[in-house]
Parts: structure tokens; C-alpha cells; sequence
């Protein structure tokens, strides 16, 4: 046997074996999920900060420096990143990382979108012209997510497949006891009506058997005018709707004359991963948001 040959095959193996998977992802939620598959296999950095609006970017040069070192970019998908995503990839020289190449996922594949409209309005400034993207906010479907990291992961490091494996069947359990236990809780309000002010936490009211009566933007991303707010105020009442929320980055004054003028409380939930220290990561974010809601409802 050349003695010299194998100390190198194993010098390299070791360095596969130990090597750290640069990862880069747009949001704090998908870094968050990222970590939890990756664990001590994966250095995540997020583009977009817990109390940015991930609709509302510009490429930087710094986004693309960040991708061009990563060996896998994770984007949302269902065109969350629309306005500055694509303009990152492009720019970047690290081919991998770009959409169809082997460090790239889309973290949306195989989720069936809520709310695709039959025709986009994207001119009047809909912001969600495939769907509401906001599916981070439910971990359950946000399983499929986990699975799609997780496939991205071991195509850049097969090595350690078997342990981004047993990371996903354990986010997969983790998630369906949290999703389970707070259902249970909801299940004295089922129906209870919600306005909403972006369409940023649907996938979670859905899931906790809620209904999502009327939103202050009349269309995703576009400002609501005096008449519309007025609308609002006139047409519900505390027996139709239980609380108002909204998203820190929206105008709380607009959104507190709807909540006043029904005779609700107004909730400002964390958005993201990270939005405050209540909410380190997915799961935590989705029980911090439940409970304050199950709260504002007259729960314990
Ligand atoms: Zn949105």
C-alpha cells in the first residue's frame, strides 16, 4: 500500500468531514431553521435583519459579496425577495449559489401557497402576486422548508447527511408537539375574527382555526386611504372581530383607530426570528406569537 497516498486521502477526508458549510440565507427565520438542521456543521449568516421588511430591499454590494463566499444561499421564495434577490444572483460570480445550481434553495419548493390570486395586481402594488410568502410563521408547513435545507445541505456535504437528517426528524416532532399543543388551546376560539394589517401572519391564524375577517391594506403592500379605515370602523364590531394586529414596520396610528374605533386591543407581533428576545427562533417565534394572541382573546 503507498503509505504516502492514503495519509493524503485521509488528510482530505478529515478536512471534508470538519470543514464548516458557509451558509447564507435572506431571513432570520431561514437562518434559524438552517442552524437548527446544520447545527455545528453550518456558519449562517441572514440578510435581512428581524425588523426589516424582506418586500422592501435593495441589493448592496455587501449581499453580494456575502453569497459569492457561501457554499448554499437559501432564499424564501413565492417572490418575497422579488425586488432584490434576483439583481444579488446576478451580479454574483459564484455560479453554485444562483437558482438551479447545487448551493441553492428555495426554501418554498413543494409548499402549496395560501391566497394565490386569480390575477395578479402586481401594477396596483400587490406585493404577493404568487401567494402569500409569509409560511415561516407556521411551523408545520414550514417541515417542508426544513426538508428543503436539509437536501441542500447534503448536496454540499454529503458527509454529514445522516446528521442533517436526524436534525430534520427532530424539527419535524419538535414542531407538530408545539403546532399540536397550541391548537388544542385555540380550539374555545375557533372562528374568532381577526383584522389584520399585512397578510404577515395568515399561515399561523389559519392554522389555529381563526378567521381572518378584513385587512387595513386593502391589497398586500398597498396603504389603506381614510375611506377604507372608515369602512373598517363602520362594518365590525368586538362580537365579529377579538383584536387587531399588525407588523412593527406598519403605521400603528392607522392601525390603532381600527382597533379603537371596533373596541379591540391592537397586537404589534414579532415579525421575524430575532424580533425581540422573546423569539430566538421558529418554534419560539410561533408560541410567542400564539400566546399573546390566545391572551388578547380573554385566554390564560
Ligand atoms: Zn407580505
Amino acid at each position: 500500500m503507498n503509505l504516502k497516498k492514503t495519509a493524503t486521502l485521509v488528510c482530505i477526508s478529515a478536512l471534508s468531514v470538519l470543514a464548516t458549510v458557509r451558509v447564507t440565507t435572506t431571513t432570520t427565520d431561514l437562518k434559524c431553521l438552517v442552524e437548527k438542521i446544520g447545527g455545528d456543521k453550518v456558519e449562517v449568516t441572514s440578510l435581512v435583519r428581524p425588523l426589516q421588511d424582506a418586500h422592501y430591499l435593495d441589493a448592496t454590494p455587501g449581499m453580494v459579496m456575502r453569497i459569492s463566499r457561501s457554499d448554499l444561499f437559501v432564499e424564501n421564495g413565492f417572490e418575497l425577495e422579488m425586488g432584490w434577490v434576483p439583481e444579488v444572483l446576478r451580479e454574483t460570480r459564484n455560479r453554485d449559489v444562483r437558482r438551479g445550481g447545487k448551493g441553492h434553495v428555495n426554501a418554498s419548493r413543494g409548499i402549496q401557497a395560501i391566497q394565490v390570486p386569480d390575477s395578479p395586481s402586481r401594477d396596483q402594488g400587490d406585493v404577493h402576486p404568487s401567494g402569500n410568502p409569509h409560511y415561516t410563521l407556521e411551523p408545520v408547513v414550514t417541515q417542508q422548508a426544513a426538508r428543503n435545507i436539509a437536501d441542500g445541505l447534503i448536496r454540499v456535504d454529503e458527509a454529514n447527511a445522516a446528521f442533517y437528517l436526524a436534525n430534520l426528524d427532530a424539527y419535524i416532532e419538535e414542531s407538530n408537539a408545539l403546532v399540536e399543543k397550541w391548537q388544542e388551546k385555540f380550539s374555545e376560539l375557533e372562528g374568532t375574527g381577526v383584522i389584520k394589517f399585512h397578510s404577515h401572519f395568515d399561515y399561523m391564524l389559519k392554522k389555529l382555526g381563526l378567521r381572518i375577517v378584513d385587512a387595513i391594506e386593502p391589497l398586500p403592500g398597498l396603504a389603506p386611504s381614510a375611506g377604507h379605515v372608515a369602512r373598517l370602523i363602520s362594518r365590525y364590531d368586538e362580537n365579529s372581530v377579538g383584536v387587531v394586529i399588525m407588523e412593527p414596520w406598519h403605521d400603528e396610528r392607522v392601525a390603532r383607530q381600527v382597533a379603537e374605533g371596533i373596541g379591540v386591543e391592537l397586537l404589534v407581533l414579532d415579525p421575524a426570528v430575532g424580533a425581540s428576545e422573546d423569539t430566538p427562533c421558529i418554534l419560539a417565534l410561533f408560541e410567542h406569537n400564539a400566546h399573546r394572541v390566545y391572551r388578547a382573546l380573554g385566554g390564560e
